[in-house]
């Protein structure tokens, strides 16, 4: 065993310094400061080097973390990124969103033994953020320029990653978004405290930089056909997303004042990039100064009472039918909001909401509950109460989830397969869909998943759009000899 790892018994777990609530809540910057560099070999020094690296089989890319910890407590800081970034295409990124407790972190085996699992996520941000700063991360340059081409419609992380693995065999690749920005929901939907935006755009410039053409502002079904795209290359990727908020159907739903998370969330997200906006400007997106209420218990409804702490609101209150234990979004998130001075209802649902004759909110009846046997999900069933309360709000935003678009009607593609919740189905080895030449990636196949699955996603139907395009190219060879 090397001699400066396994320090797990003398050297506690600490993660980033954490900006104090007070201080954090005054802007959309991340809340976590950097590792020092005695710091981050410090925390990789703590890993055991399993002979069977649980950690690696909870991550999804299946990365080589123990290879990486190692190398980062030897100080050898570039063949540690040179590791980390084999298996990932934004590991820094991944280290300051993914749900570690749920993945890599959850299972490490001295966390299991009780003396706090190893911080890899922020090890994994700190050695790809040390790389960006000596430059080591460089545009790609193919070995060779292949002629065939991918057309790949999203800019998520799901499309991002399926760009740059193809562009790194040669092909020539373009990105279509209906987005002004790459990143998806890493630039619109998750907010500056979790993510800041540069960090997203050094991705997409570095992409640019390497010879990927990204067409912005171009809405597929809309401005551009599906057809046109399959026409105009030998190999197409659906990586969209899902956008389809889901709805509550309680009475005054529609009053003035009740809004969509990702539509809040999107503004504030332009906000932060400098846009000038009529829906802020004029208060209809803005929190300050309101009583607001989310209802959700996800990530999504963190990131949306975070963000409405941010803006200045008066109070924030999240609604929830299922008790703490039992919510779905990560309690890390959940931990930092109370930090940040939001209010959680636990087993609280909105039974209507209220407002004026003039049709604007002015609060929410909740219905309380109480919970009953698991459900498919294996987490417990709220039921009714016969209590209920009624809470002020000057805003509510309803953070219930996301399905996915129509597809096979915005695209005319009747033929293209989605299942019944109107996720694209592939074929899961190959990740074509019934579409020939026509793969899918990300959240549009797996519904509301996490970007480092949306990664995963990418990389995959990338090597098998690489293999379909080289073995037609070698028909193609064949048939003209
Ligand atoms: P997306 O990121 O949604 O990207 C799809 C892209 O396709 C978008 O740019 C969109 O504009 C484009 N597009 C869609 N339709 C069209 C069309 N017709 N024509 C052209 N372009 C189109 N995951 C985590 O791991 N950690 C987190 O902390 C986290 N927080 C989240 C917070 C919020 C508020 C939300 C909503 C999600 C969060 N997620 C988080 C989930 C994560 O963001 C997604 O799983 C991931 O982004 C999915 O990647 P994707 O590439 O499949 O899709
Ligand atoms: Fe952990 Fe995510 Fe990094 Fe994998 S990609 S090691 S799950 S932080
Ligand atoms: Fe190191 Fe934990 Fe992975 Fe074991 S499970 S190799 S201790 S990070």
């Amino acid at each position: 065993m090397p001699e400066n790892m396994l320090k797990f018994i003398k050297v506690e777990r600490a993660m980033p310094d954490k900006r104090d609530a007070k201080a954090r809540t005054s802007d959309f910057d991340e809340i976590y400061g950097d590792y020092s560099q005695q710091a981050a070999k410090d925390q990789a020094s703590r890993c055991s080097q399993c002979g069977v690296p649980f950690c690696q089989q909870g991550c999804p890319l299946q990365n080589n973390i123990p290879d990486w910890l190692k190398l980062a407590a030897e100080d050898r800081l570039e063949e540690a990124y040179a590791v980390s970034s084999a298996t990932n295409n934004m590991p820094e990124i991944c280290g300051r969103i993914c749900p570690q407790d749920r993945l890599c972190e959850g299972i490490c085996t001295i966390e299991q033994s009780g003396h706090g699992t190893v911080t890899i996520g922020s090890v994994e941000r700190y050695i790809t953020d040390t790389a960006w700063e000596q430059g080591w991360v460089k545009p790609i340059t193919p070995p060779r320029e292949r002629t065939q081409s991918a057309g790949i419609i999203g800019a998520g992380p799901g499309g991002l990653a399926a760009a740059e693995q193809l562009r790194r065999k040669g092909y020539q690749v373009t990105v279509y978004d209906r987005y002004d920005r790459g990143g998806g929901l890493l630039v619109y939907g998750i907010p500056g405290f979790k993510l800041e935006k540069d960090v997203v755009e050094r991705r997409i410039k570095r992409l640019e930089d390497s010879g990927i053409a990204f067409k912005f502002n171009c809405d597929v079904g809309k401005d551009i056909s599906l057809n046109d795209i399959r026409d105009s290359h030998d190999t197409v990727l659906i990586a969209t997303g899902v956008y389809k908020a889901r709805d509550l159907k309680v009475p005054g739903i529609g009053a003035d004042g009740v809004l969509p998370a990702l539509d809040y969330l999107t503004v504030s997200n332009r906000v932060g990039f400098g846009d000038n906006l009529k829906a802020y400007t004029d208060g209809t997106m803005n929190s300050e100064g309101k009583r607001v209420v989310v209802i959700g218990g996800g990530d999504t409804a963190m990131d949306c009472v975070r963000t409405a702490v941010r803006q200045g609101a008066k109070s924030v209150t999240c609604l929830y039918r299922r008790d703490r234990a039992n919510m779905p979004g990560s309690q890390r998130e959940v931990a930092n909001a109370e930090e940040e001075g939001v209010v959680f209802e636990w087993l609280s649902g909105p039974e209507a909401v209220l407002h004026t004759k003039a049709n604007k909110v002015n609060g929410v009846r909740v219905r309380k509950m109480k919970l009953g046997r698991p459900d498919a999900s294996g987490r417990q069933s709220p039921e009714k109460t016969d209590d209920t309360v009624d809470i002020k709000a000057d805003m509510v935003i309803k953070a219930l989830g996301f399905d996915p678009e129509d597809l096979p009607v915005l695209f005319n593609e009747t033929a293209l397969r989605v299942n019944r919740w109107g996720a694209v189905q592939v074929d899961f080895k190959t990740m074509e869909t019934s579409l020939p030449g026509v793969y899918a990636a990300g959240d549009i196949v797996r519904g509301a998943s996490l970007v480092v699955w949306a990664i995963v996603d990418g990389r995959e139907a990338a090597e098998q759009m690489h293999l379909a395009m080289k073995a037609a190219a070698k028909q193609q060879k064949v048939a003209a000899q």
